[in-house]
């Protein structure tokens, strides 16, 4: 694809920007009842592009409103699955059709490279939408056979009800439509809220649900801060199920807002995940995976392979591979067509990430390239960086730090089942690698890694069919897949006596 962008989708965007961007309840665009805004930051020039709306409780309340009418009484649930399908298609559609500006929102407001855009936040939501309007209709109920004799008996699957979607920043679109979908594949309802640092494509996703003509109240946008806003949608008692990616500290919260009416939840969080280069592994691919793995959208992926275990033997060659790609990486502004890596999404996140930094130096880590903010830009750039001489016991090791910062340590050892311990040696289970070119070395210690995902050889880290979340304290439930629809249902068991 070509990432040179004509000036048209930048016109397209730029206007979309200068526009009111208001909350959309029941099919309307309406201000913040508390008439609040906040703004909006390039994070690759620092300046405010836009003012969202700065929704609270009573805007969440109004939303849930809308969402609980359009389930109960409204079309969506009892529509025939077939016209669901072709609501969310058209939905794909438009995506397609509007490409390039929808794309440019998202460079503007996150940062990533513009092509990245337009693969995640285009092509990936066109086909997510296209994928679980497939499932419409295909999420159904079993006849089990039961001890008792003369019964009848069946199972129906029937939306949950109304979904909160609460989203992060760092893949705003295709999060947001990753639970979107799902949910109204099989009739349920929802309120989405964006992260406070990207709410503009979730506007722009708003005005063309609204263009193709959803039914009001079968999707509402609710733009604010996870407190109060996240926090009222996850506390309300009229919500049947919070559906959350973003930090594993935020996510424990929603797991106690949620009790009040003990609404369901799905958590998709943190990961801290292992890569691991195998002697007898293609070396070219395995840095290639390595470096990709991490620096991809800055390191702000919650699959990111952060801790590179190597073999002694091949140690050197994969680090010093890894450090020649830092090295000449593009990092610049996402809307240049040469750039591989955008900024971090703001300057509390660049701290952040400094701040991992500092303390890995601080307890011994070597700064093997990278490890500072890139000099002489305005925006939240920060070099690709590679640790070494790090070990289990230190912060950079342990937690997730969501940048473009890799942990290398060597492997002295052969034996799978304590590589498998070093590998599992985290909180987290979300995401791994392996890299070998034995396959009964990837499959041994593939069933032997506590993750939702093991990728071989560079395996496909998201595909739509595949389910994807994690272990421990990465999650709850799998997003995507069967098993990703069916997340957004009940099941009733029906019996009867012949
Ligand atoms: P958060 O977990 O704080 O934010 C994710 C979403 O939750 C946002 O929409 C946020 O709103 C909302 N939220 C925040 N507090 C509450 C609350 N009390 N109740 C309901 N919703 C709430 O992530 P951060 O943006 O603070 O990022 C911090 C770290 O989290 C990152 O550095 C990274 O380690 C991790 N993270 C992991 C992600 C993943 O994909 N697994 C994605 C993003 C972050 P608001 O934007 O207003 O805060």
């Amino acid at each position: 694809m070509n990432a040179q962008l004509s000036p048209d989708p930048m016109h397209l965007a730029t206007t979309f920007l200068s526009a009111p961007h208001k909350l959309f309840i029941n099919g309307e665009w309406v201000p913040a009842r508390s008439g609040k805004t906040f703004d909006v930051i390039n994070p690759a020039t620092g300046q405010v592009i836009a003012k969202a709306a700065a929704g609270d409780a009573a805007d969440i309340d109004l939303a849930v409103k809308a969402a609980r009418k359009a389930f109960e009484s409204g079309p969506w649930p009892s529509m025939p699955p077939s016209a669901r399908a072709k609501l969310m298609w058209k939905l794909a559609e438009a995506f397609e059709a509007n490409g390039d500006e929808v794309a440019t929102i998202e460079t503007l407001d996150n940062g990533m490279p513009f092509r990245v855009a337009r693969f995640a936040a285009v092509n990936g939501v066109a086909e997510c939408l296209r994928y679980f309007a497939g499932w419409a209709g295909k999420i159904n109920g079993e006849t089990p056979t039961i001890a008792a004799p003369n019964h009848h008996v069946y199972t129906l699957r029937e939306p949950v009800g109304v979904v909160g979607a609460i989203v992060p920043w760092n893949f705003p679109l295709a999060m947001a439509v990753s639970k979107i979908a799902p949910a109204l594949a099989v009739g349920c309802t929802v309120v989405l809220k964006p992260a406070e640092l990207t709410p503009l494509s979730a506007v722009r996703l708003g005005q063309l649900i609204q263009e193709v003509g959803f039914p009001p109240g079968v999707v509402n946008i609710v733009t604010g801060f996870g407190d109060p806003a996240g926090k009222a949608l996850v506390e309300h008692p009229d919500v049947d199920k919070i559906s959350f990616t973003g930090s594993t500290v935020v996510g424990k919260s929603i797991v106690a807002g949620a009790a009040g009416n003990l609404k369901r939840v799905a958590l998709e969080l943190g990961g801290k995940s292992p890569v691991i280069v195998f002697p007898d592994a293609d070396l070219e691919r395995a840095t290639d995976g390595a470096a990709d793995g991490i620096f991809r959208n800055a390191g702000q992926v919650c699959v990111a392979g952060s801790r590179l275990y190597v073999h002694k033997k091949i140690f050197d060659k994969v680090v010093e591979g890894v450090v020649e790609r830092a090295k000449k990486l593009k990092v610049g502004s996402g809307l240049e067509p040469d750039t591989q890596m955008g900024p971090l999404v703001s300057q509390k996140q660049l701290e952040r990430v400094s701040g991992y930094i500092d303390s890995g130096k601080q307890q011994g880590a070597e700064v093997v390239v990278g490890g500072q903010r890139v000099e002489g830009k305005a925006g939240y750039f920060m070099q690709p960086t590679v640790l070494a001489e790090t070990n289990r016991d230190m912060r950079v090791v342990r937690e997730e730090i969501f940048g473009p910062v890799v942990c290398a340590m060597p492997i002295d050892d052969d034996d799978l089942d304590r590589i498998a311990r070093i590998a599992n040696d985290t909180d987290y289970g979300l995401s791994s690698n392996i890299w070998t070119r034995d396959i009964s070395v990837a499959h041994k210690l593939a069933k032997k890694i506590r993750a939702g995902m093991v990728r071989i050889n560079g395996g496909m880290g998201l595909d739509y069919a595949l389910p994807f979340g994690g272990y421990k304290q990465s999650g709850w439930g799998r997003e995507n897949g069967r098993e990703g629809a069916e997340a957004y249902t009940e099941v009733k068991s029906i019996t009867v006596a012949l």
